[in-house]
């Protein structure tokens, strides 16, 4: 077995217990879903609930229902709800027909609560926000009763009813389970169940003035739809009580929660409150500015589908909280990119590059790899001139130990094309800024070979500066310049760490092959990084540029491997 192979057979702890769930004939469908509130853009976080609701149910041959969680209409709306839809379809997940509401549940959330006061299991309670949070007391303490506690029956009734036409104020009353006001888990201190709240619904208007709680909404909801498996994160732990008693006391469908870490990467802030806040004060160009860990972010930025998964696989599910290094989602695209990626020469920061020696006017034809990972890839061709733009950092004039590239006597491989030496540099006399460097070629050397054998040990890439397009390219970084953004001193805000070069706009000159590149297509610039050719603001023959990742320069340094491929066509 390949240790890809071994990966897939390492079963994590709900994948357990939904097998053995399937061995002991506990359940034959397996039902799982995902459960987001429209009330932002979904992101990289959701996506790790979202491989693992939908990875279940597709290896059981079950269900996963995507249920819009809309029971707090406060911010939500039809843009976020369509967003979610299509940011789930894009990362490769069919829900075929089955996408829910919890707003579609309303009349019958009403009708259990209805049904528990019937019961003496919940009732009407008067005390204000306040003696609530009073009388509930602390996890040490036993809380006190509320006097409504065994107000009778038939008056919850009515109240209730009465609740619903809109005869009270906002706040004036809640429904409240009645469980046991000493539990020392504070959840099960009489838990409120439905609330008054005037609040439009995106779907249902005015309809209701009162609303499920999410803890009397959520277990009814999987309940309703038979989910076997209700998955979410750790911090629903302590409300599984709750969720077990409302389903019990109601005789309903027993859904079974099981609560898993939820991901956090460094650099990144993932709370839909913080990021819409990036969004409304401009600090980002919207929920899909590729610097977001939205889906939509990183969609814009490049990032594929399959590469969000393998970082949702790599990550793996467990029960304990830590910050997952974003350079493992970095990781993730870089791999898959690396493996499929056609390659292409730009530069980012040019300066003139003058082969002396070679003829003026002459545009020759290099054969170059299209991706060294990928033979089937094929080759291209790129002009080559008597000038060219190579790479400002990649002339000095001082060669310092361990530098092989461009410097005054140096010799250094122009990638595919020839090997020059470096005769020196042309200054601005005012500036002192290099404007030109000169070197001259060695014709015996095409596609970069030296048939005497002597060893180059740098290669730099280039692009004919009369041939090459200029293009627009966004360097984008991480967002933040601090790793843990949680633990930032009190009184400081989180947007005072916003990382400034987190987003650079640059003039490049990229080979001329490149006018024709598709958008929302990828590429390697060599030794530069892997970039997404902007699906919004790109136009035919002018594409723009978005930095996905950079690339780890792994043959400036050394002998480069492919570098003798290329041919003089
Ligand atoms: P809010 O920020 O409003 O609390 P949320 O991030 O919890 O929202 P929901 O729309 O309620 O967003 O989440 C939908 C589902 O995604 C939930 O089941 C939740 O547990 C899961 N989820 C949310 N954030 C993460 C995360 N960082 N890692 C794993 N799962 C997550
Ligand atoms: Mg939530």
């Amino acid at each position: 077995m390949s240790t890809e192979e071994k990966k897939e057979f390492a079963l994590d702890f709900i994948r357990e217990i939904v097998a053995d769930d399937i061995k002991t004939g506990k359940h034959t469908n397996i039902i799982t879903r995902f459960p987001p509130e429209p009330n932002g853009y979904i992101h990289i976080g959701h996506a790790k609930a979202i491989c693992l609701d939908f990875g279940i149910a597709l290896e059981n041959n079950g269900e996963c229902h995507l249920r819009m969680d809309d029971t707090n209409p406060e911010k939500e709306n039809t843009e976020y709800e369509q967003s979610i839809i299509g940011d789930v379809r894009w990362l490769g997940f069919d829900f075929g027909k089955h996408l829910y509401y919890a707003s579609d549940y309303f009349e019958r959330m009403y009708e259990y609560a209805v049904q528990l006061i019937k019961d003496g299991k919940a009732y009407v309670c008067d005390l204000s926000q306040e003696a609530f949070k009073e009388y509930r007391g602390v996890p040490t303490r036993p809380g006190k009763e509320s006097p409504w506690r065994n107000r009778p029956v038939a008056d919850s009734l009515d109240l209730f009813a009465r609740m619903r036409k809109g005869e009270f104020p906002d706040g004036s009353l809640v429904v409240r389970a009645k469980i046991d006001m000493a539990s020392p888990n504070i959840h099960m201190r009489d838990p409120a169940l439905y609330r008054i709240k005037r609040m439009h619904h995106y779907r249902h208007g005015d309809k209701w003035c009162i609303y499920p709680t999410y803890d009397f909404a959520h277990c009814i909801e999987d309940s309703i739809e038979k989910v076997t498996h209700s998955l979410c994160t750790l911090e629903f732990e302590v409300h599984r009580p709750l969720y077990d008693w409302i389903l019990e006391n109601l005789g309903m469908y027993r859904s079974r929660q099981i609560e898993f870490s939820r991901l956090s990467l460094s650099y990144t802030v993932m709370s839909k409150r913080k990021l819409l806040e990036l969004v409304q004060d401009g600090i980002v160009d919207g929920w899909d500015d590729p610097r977001m860990p939205t889906i939509a972010g990183l969609r814009r930025r490049g990032y594929t589908p399959s590469s969000i998964r393998e970082f949702c696989r790599s990550v793996g599910i467990t029960k304990y909280d830590g910050v997952t290094d974003v350079g493992v989602l970095e990781h993730s695209i870089r791999t898959e990119l690396n493996k499929t990626a056609p390659r292409f020469l730009a530069v980012l920061n040019p300066v003139k590059l003058v082969v002396t020696n070679y003829p003026e006017g002459t545009v020759e034809k290099i054969q170059c790899v299209n991706n060294p990972e990928d033979p089937a890839a094929g080759t291209r061709v790129v002009p080559f001139t008597k000038e060219l733009y190579i790479e400002r950092d990649d002339f000095k004039e001082e060669a310092v130990k361990g530098y092989f590239r461009m410097a005054p006597g140096a010799e250094v491989r122009l990638r595919y094309a020839y090997i020059v030496k470096c005769t020196g540099c042309v200054k601005d006399p005012v500036t002192g800024e290099v404007t030109e460097v000169h070197c001259t070629y060695d014709p015996v050397t095409t596609g970069g070979n030296t048939p005497d054998g002597r060893k180059i040990k740098g290669t730099i890439h280039w692009v004919s500066a009369t041939e090459s397009i200029e293009a627009e390219v966004r360097l984008y970084d991480r967002l933040f310049s601090v790793e843990r953004l949680d633990d930032i001193e009190d009184g400081k805000d989180f947007k005072d760490f916003v990382n400034k070069t987190s987003k650079v706009v640059i003039k490049a000159r990229v080979e001329p092959s490149l006018a024709g590149a598709e958008s929302g297509s990828h590429c390697q610039f060599e030794r530069q990084g892997y970039f997404f050719i902007d699906p919004v603001d790109s136009v035919k023959g002018k594409p723009v540029f978005n930095r996905i990742v950079s690339l780890k320069d792994a043959w400036s340094k050394q002998e480069p491997k492919g570098a003798g491929q290329g041919k003089k066509a």
